[in-house]
């Protein structure tokens, strides 16, 4: 069968990584990727042998700094089946009647208003309704997070409501221009956060709630969660979904992985590329069942790195090339090396 022909639009935090992550896809070809500034991302694009293309009004930008350019981003969408915006959040919606003229499908971010997109996606929630659309998209890492566990732990039992606090890094390790740097913001101060109602996105009826703040760190964020369930169940019928749930890991804090710090030397020492930790971690010694019907749990979100695996997923799935979410998560998560269940 041909390969799906995928390009990316946006080289940025997500899109960088997404573009390697389809290089390693043996169902995908990357046909090339989109940068607006001519820097050394460029530059790096180019030394890594990914075709680079630019919007026709930079061309000439590209080419006084000398970096070779294949071509616009016009020249490039004639090319492809999908291509994955991964502008800055706001900006993929002006990019969308561009898709359309050149029917191409396309996956949108999650700094995309919902409406950007027939369906907003996690792979673990709502795979199957993403099959065959004309776009999609691929929600916030927070709400991937959330979902992650969520649709996990909803395999054990109903669940009644949830309640969580979203504990934000303030920004990515190379966003320079962002703070807070010694403060503790609420984000925002009114209830609820836009996670609660982002995550409704994917699962309308779910009653949740959240609330968040931001505070000094770049690393990773983390989640406090409160779920009560219809049913009873115990910790080890918790434990024993979470350890069987694909992208999620379960860390011991006991044995020294304590902290988002830890979590990300453990990362460097395996070798991960930019110490990315797309898998959902969540703190073993953290989960408790209070009163049988209620579980409690704190969970890391890799920022940069999470929403790779959906992306992937999502780009099967506009296409029918995994008709389910396992066919589709066995490839993605075998060829990304992701891992599931207890570390270290
Ligand atoms: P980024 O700023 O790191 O990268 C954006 C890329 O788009 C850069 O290469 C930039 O040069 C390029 N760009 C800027 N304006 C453009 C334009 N008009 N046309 C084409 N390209 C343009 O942003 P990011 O962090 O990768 O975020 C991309 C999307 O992913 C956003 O919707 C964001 O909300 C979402 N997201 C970000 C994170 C995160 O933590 N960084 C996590 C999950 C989802």
């Amino acid at each position: 069968m041909a390969r799906i022909r995928v390009a990316v639009n946006g080289f940025g935090t997500i899109g960088k990584r997404v573009a390697e992550a389809i290089l390693k896809q043996p169902d995908m070809e990357l046909v090339g990727v989109v940068k607006t500034k001519p820097d050394y991302v460029a530059k790096y694009a180019v030394s890594s042998g990914i075709p680079l293309y630019a919007p026709s009004d930079r061309l000439g930008a590209f080419k006084e700094k000398g970096i070779q350019v294949e071509g616009s981003l016009e020249d490039l969408l004639k090319k492809v089946d999908v291509v994955v915006d991964a502008t800055p959040g706001g900006v993929g919606k002006e990019y969308k009647p561009i898709y359309e003229r050149f029917g191409v499908k396309a996956i949108f971010q999650g700094g995309e208003k919902p409406e950007v997109a027939e369906v907003s996606f996690n792979t673990l929630c709502n795979y199957e309704e993403a099959l065959g659309k004309k776009s999609v998209r691929v929600v916030s890492c927070n709400t991937t997070g959330l979902l992650r566990s969520i649709c996990s732990l909803s395999k054990v039992a109903k669940i009644k409501k949830v309640r969580a606090t979203i504990v934000r890094r303030a920004s990515d390790p190379k966003e320079v221009k962002r703070g807070p740097i010694n403060a503790i913001v609420p984000n925002p101060a009114k209830l609820p956060s836009h996670h609660a109602v982002d995550v409704k996105t994917v699962l309308p009826s779910l009653d949740i709630a959240t609330t968040a703040v931001v505070v000094p760190t770049t690393l990773m964020h983390v989640h406090i969660v409160f779920a009560e369930l219809e049913e009873g169940v115990t910790r080890d019928d918790v434990v024993s979904i979470l350890e069987q749930t694909p992208r999620i890991l379960l860390a011991d804090a006991g044995l020294g992985l304590a902290s988002t710090a830890d979590l990300v030397e453990y990362a460097r020492d395996l070798g991960r590329k930019r110490y990315d930790i797309p898998e959902l971690v969540i703190w073993l010694d953290s989960v408790t069942v209070l009163g049988g019907r209620e579980v409690v749990w704190m969970q890391a979100v890799h920022q940069e790195s999470i929403v790779v695996p959906e992306n992937i997923d999502a780009i099967r799935a506009v296409m029918e090339a995994a008709k389910s979410a396992e066919e589709t998560i066995r490839i993605t998560d075998r060829t990304l090396g992701l891992m599931n269940g207890r570390v270290p």
